[in-house]
């Protein structure tokens, strides 16, 4: 099965470059031997291909991973658009116990004493549960561009996540961010009202700011880790030297980091 999707996946992405947005999802939805999952951050480019697929009757899960850290305004996007296009985005959320023994140890907000508490706090809220929102799918769908770091411009339009086993397709991937607020635009999609403040790669609340003009779009994600170290888990598996914060040296997890009783 494995090797039919890898070679599926060759195939779509020698087509998709001459291919729409709308007509690379249909080929999805037509070609895909299996359930085929859109993951949505519920940004921007996200919006735009849960129209297409609400819009165009596509075949096509779109879930969620609701961190429990969203800006309130992506929650007012979510039900917008169900309200919208009379479709439920499913929810997926993290493990109770893997979160509670989280925060128990490290801390509400301990993402910002250490890169490893950071990674775990990813771990616990968005690559285990995404692991559970592709599990037995065929083929995941994302809204990455290539343009938007240059971590994503070695990838491609659609190729086999060997992690995952599934076909990983980008239809968005040639897109700029303009020919996307345009699009969003012209069709009257919901979009986050954080990003016309600023916020362009919009995150969990915690982790995500808005960047100054000329700054990176993704610099306003984990902006007090080194660019290198700037993903989430869920696409590119992140490594390097890293700035640590309020860290008592020789700590590298637990309440021990802490300075002083942590409750
Ligand atoms: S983006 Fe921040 S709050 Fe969200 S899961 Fe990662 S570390 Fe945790």
């Amino acid at each position: 099965m494995s090797a039919d999707l890898e070679a599926l996946a060759r195939e779509l992405d020698a087509a998709f470059p001459r291919l729409t947005p709308a007509e690379r999802l249909h080929t999805l939805a037509e070609r895909v031997p299996g359930r085929t999952v859109f993951t949505t951050s519920l940004g921007i480019e996200d919006q735009m291909l849960t129209h297409l697929i609400f819009s165009e009757k596509l075949g096509i899960e779109v879930k969620t991973l609701d961190t429990g850290r969203l800006f309130p305004e992506a929650y007012q996007v979510w039900r917008d658009t169900e309200e919208k296009y009379g479709r439920r985005i499913r929810a997926v959320y993290p493990n109770g116990e893997a979160l509670e023994e989280m925060v128990n140890d490290q801390g509400v907000d301990g993402l910002y004493y250490a890169p490893e508490f950071r990674k775990r706090c990813c771990g616990v809220r968005k690559v285990e549960p995404l692991g559970r929102a592709l599990h037995g799918a065929a083929a995941w769908i994302t809204g990455l561009r290539r343009d938007q770091s240059a971590n994503r411009q070695g990838m491609e339009f659609v190729g086999f996540d060997a992690a995952h086993g599934l076909i990983k397709a980008n239809p968005l991937f040639d897109w700029t961010r303009e020919e996307i607020r345009l699009f969003t635009e012209d069709a009257h999609v919901p979009v986050n009202p954080l990003h016309a403040k600023g916020f362009l790669s919009i995150g969990c609340a915690p982790c995500t700011r808005a960047v100054k003009p000329g700054e990176p779009e993704r610099a306003g994600r984990w902006w007090w880790e080194e660019e290198t170290l700037r993903e989430c888990g869920l696409h590119v598996e992140a490594d390097g030297r890293v700035v640590r914060a309020k860290l008592v040296p020789g700590n590298t997890h637990g309440d021990a980091a802490f300075e002083g009783p942590t409750q």
